[in-house]
This record gives structure tokens, C-alpha cells and sequence, in this order.
């Protein structure tokens, strides 16, 4: 979701005669998008936004401006403490950075109503340049914002309340990335399955499903208590939906998940994951896990242990709980010693690589459909892609253009890559071997 609001205001920048560097020193404009998600986050933004100060110092044409969820909580106090600041702006503002920057002095706009200069005019997401990193793959935000309210998250405080797009914004605006030569896209929203129009998120999913030149359709993320019968149904049917769900779970201790106000037990997880594995052959499921939530007992930590097992997640994302400011888990008693929550993630990690080496090891063997994204950055001389359940597959093979489809065989798994030959070419590789004989 950040990456994405990141692409978008680099291709506002764009759009005002920017250009990008890498170099903070060459900068005009230097904006800060941060994420207030985990304490270490906030701790990295602090400390590279303290080493601008002496950059304004040498430049002072230099505008800075601070992006996201910190600057959705803190607003004018970041200006207050860093006055090398000239504009801080949160999520719900970030169409207005053209505005902004042609406004004389500083800009703060980090509410609904925002406080700022009223020539600033309102844009919808849809009329927005978007500076995209990649040519085949996309992101396309579908909604903004969430109401569930879990009891760590900051994401309700920060992005507000849900708000969908209309389904033929969202349409619209996938044709166009169809035409534009891109392959994959990837819906994003803090819980898609909550996604509300006339037609619903199976029905938008139908939708795109028909655009011709989209390949493979991704989506993140699903809130478990809002996973539908129809959703896996699409997953199963829609020729484009690509059969992999990343499904947070969070804990494997019912408690645990009341704490966090999830709004669904492990049965019912575990009632749903296995409804996917029984309807979708070979999906795979990734998913979240927070170690050392306040009051998190070893039986706890133990159940969780025992839902990956139970699962057998393809991977995981493993964090140690982070209090944060103005959640209801940040006054929670019974916190948890840092050196235990390390601990857990340790041990949860652990389990996790060894789960994760023998879902890939299964896939030995395999013929895997592989959307080419180029040349491998770690495997030189070969084609790096990815199949439709996410894995990354370096392969040998003559088919080297990005948004090619290989049907790749794989023929060695590690934990965070496979191996493969693009069928194409091992069939090459067998005739010239009858040839030779
Ligand atoms: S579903 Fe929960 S964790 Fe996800 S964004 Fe909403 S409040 Fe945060």
C-alpha cells in the first residue's frame, strides 16, 4: 500500500517537472513516506529525517515534506520539532502534493478537513499520474482505509474509515494498464473482501477478469472474518485469478485473537484455510504473525507453533508485537520482556523455513507457469519470473521478455527460490541429445 502511495506522488513529482535521484544532496524536493506500522519504522524516519537538517542548512531552496501515517498522527508537530519541514501531509492528502508545492510556506494537511491553503482543490485517486516501477506488473488500489479497529493498529487512526473505489474506476483504469503492455495486477486494500460497490469484490474480480491482456490477477489483503464462499469460488473458477491468498492470522490462540479484536477464533481460520485447501488444489497461503501480544502465555506461543504446522503456511510475515501510541494494545498490561518476544519469533521462524523448504521441495518435478519479470538479479545468466502461487523461479530457458509466459519445470526448491528449465528449452536440450547419440 506505501509502495504504491509512493508511485503515486513520484508521478505527481513528475508531472510538476521532476525528475528522480538517488542522491538526497541533489534533490529539490526530498519526501519522506513513512509508516508508523512498527516502532523500528518510525525509529529509521527519524533518523534519516534529523540528516536533512544540515542539507536545508546548504539548500535552502530544499522543500521537505513528510508523508503517511506518522505524518497523519504527529501533523504539525513534526514541524514543530523539525522545522526544516515544509509540508506534512497523511495518507487521504497525498493527491494534493502538486498543490502543495506551489503553495508559498508550509503546507500541514493530515485530516479529512485538512488545514491548509483552501486553493488546494480536491483530485480523485482515478485522475492521479502514477509513477510505476514496473512495466508488467501493477498495483491498483480498489479502497482506502479500514474500520476494523484492531486493538495494535494504527491503519484506522491513520487512513480513516473504509471508502471503496466505484468498480468502473477501478476498470477503467486496469484497461488502460491492459493496454500499456502490463500483465499482472495486484488489488490492493487493508481487508479487499470488505470492498463494496453495486457489484461487489467477486463481481469487480469477474470484471477484470475479462480484460483482455491481463494475465494474472493478485489481491491483498483478505481479512479472515470476510473471506466468502464467492471469493473462493472466484479463486477456483476466474481462469486470471492467480491461486495464492495471503490470509493474516495473526495468532494461533483464540485468546490471543480476542486481545487483538480480530473478530474471528482459530476454528474459524482454520475452518476457512481448510475450505481453500480442499477447493483450491495446490493454493498457497501466506500469512502474518505477531509474537508476544501483551499476555501472551508459552501456550499461547505453542498454538501458534502448532497452526503453522497445522496450516503449513508458504510463508510467512513474523514481527514482534510493537506498541503503538494511541492503540488500545499500547496500555495493555502483562507486556511481554523483549528478550521472550525474540525468543517466540525466533522459534516461529525457525519452524516456518523448515515448512516452507518442504512446500517448495513438493514442487520438484513440477511444471510451474511462469510470468517472466527479466534477467535474475541473484542467479547471473538466467530468467528470473514468478509462478501464480508467488514462488520466485530462476530458470534457464530462450524466452528472456518480461511479460512472457514459460511453463518452467522445476527441477530444484530452496527456501525463498526455485530452480526450473523452461520446458521449451529442455525439449531442445532432449533433441539435440537424440541428435548426438
Ligand atoms: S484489518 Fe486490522 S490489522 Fe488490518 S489494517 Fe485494519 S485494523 Fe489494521
Amino acid at each position: 500500500m506505501n509502495m504504491h502511495d509512493s508511485e503515486k506522488m513520484a508521478g505527481i513529482l513528475l508531472n510538476e517537472g521532476y525528475t528522480l535521484t538517488d542522491a538526497p544532496q541533489d534533490a529539490d524536493i526530498i519526501v519522506f513516506n513513512t509508516c508508523s506500522i512498527r516502532q523500528k519504522a518510525e525509529q529509521k524516519f527519524r533518523s534519516e529525517l534529523g540528516r536533512t537538517k544540515s542539507l536545508k542548512k546548504e539548500k535552502p531552496f530544499l522543500r521537505i515534506a513528510v508523508a503517511g501515517c506518522i505524518a497523519q498522527q504527529q501533523g504539525r508537530g513534526i514541524i514543530k520539532n523539525n522545522p526544516q519541514v515544509d509540508y506534512v501531509f497523511g495518507p487521504q492528502n497525498l493527491q494534493k502534493l502538486g498543490d502543495m508545492i506551489r503553495t508559498d510556506g508550509s503546507v500541514v494537511l493530515t485530516g479529512d478537513n485538512p488545514v491548509g491553503d483552501s486553493a488546494l482543490r480536491e483530485i480523485s485517486d482515478s485522475d492521479l499520474p502514477v509513477l510505476r516501477k514496473d512495466a508488467i506488473r501493477a498495483w491498483v488500489s480498489i479502497m482506502y482505509g479500514c474500520n476494523n479497529f484492531c486493538s495494535y493498529c494504527v491503519v484506522p487512526y491513520t487512513r480513516g474509515r473504509e471508502k471503496s473505489r466505484p468498480a468502473g474506476s477501478i476498470y477503467e483504469e486496469i484497461r488502460k494498464l491492459a493496454s500499456a503492455g502490463f500483465k499482472e495486477v495486484t488489488l490492493l486494500g487493508q481487508n479487499v473482501n470488505s470492498y463494496k460497490s453495486e457489484i461487489g469484490f467477486g463481481g469487480l474480480l469477474r470484471q477484470i477478469d475479462a480484460i483482455e491482456g491481463i494475465e494474472r490477477i493478485r489481491f491483498v489483503t483478505s481479512h479472515p472474518r470476510d473471506l466468502s464462499e464467492d471469493l473462493i469460488e472466484c479463486i477456483k473458477e476466474l481462469p486470471k485469478v492467480c491461486e495464492h491468498i495471503h490470509l493474516p492470522l495473526q495468532s494461533g490462540s483464540s485468546r490471543i485473537l480476542k486481545g487483538m479484536n480480530r473478530g474471528y477464533t482459530y476454528e474459524d481460520y482454520m475452518r476457512k484455510a481448510d475450505k481453500l485447501i480442499k477447493k483450491i488444489p495446490g493454493i498457497a497461503i501466506t500469512t502474518d504473525i505477531i509474537t508476544g501480544f501483551p499476555s501472551e502465555t508459552v501456550d499461547d506461543h505453542v498454538s501458534t507453533m502448532m497452526a503453522l504446522r497445522a496450516v503449513e503456511f508458504d510463508g510467512i510475515f513474523a514481527f514482534k508485537f510493537s506498541s503503538r501510541p494511541g492503540t488500545k494494545a499500547a496500555v495493555m498490561d502483562e507486556k511481554v520482556p523483549d528478550s521472550v518476544k525474540s525468543q517466540r519469533l525466533a522459534e516461529i521462524l525457525e519452524l516456518q523455513d523448515e515448512i516452507t523448504l518442504k512446500k517448495n521441495k513438493a514442487l520438484e518435478g513440477t511444471m510451474q507457469e511462469v510470468l517472466i519479470e527479466g534477467a535474475s538479479k541473484t542467479d547471473k545468466g538466467k530468467i528470473t519470473g514468478r509462478t501464480r502461487t508467488n514462488k520466485i523461479v530462476n530458470f534457464s530457458g530462450n524466452k528472456v521478455s518480461p511479460g512472457q509466459i514459460a511453463d518452467v519445470s522445476i527441477v530444484k526448491a530452496m527456501r525463498h527460490s526455485l530452480v526450473g528449465i523452461d520446458s521449451q528449452r529442455e525439449e531442445d536440450i532432449i533433441f539435440k541429445d537424440k541428435d548426438f547419440r
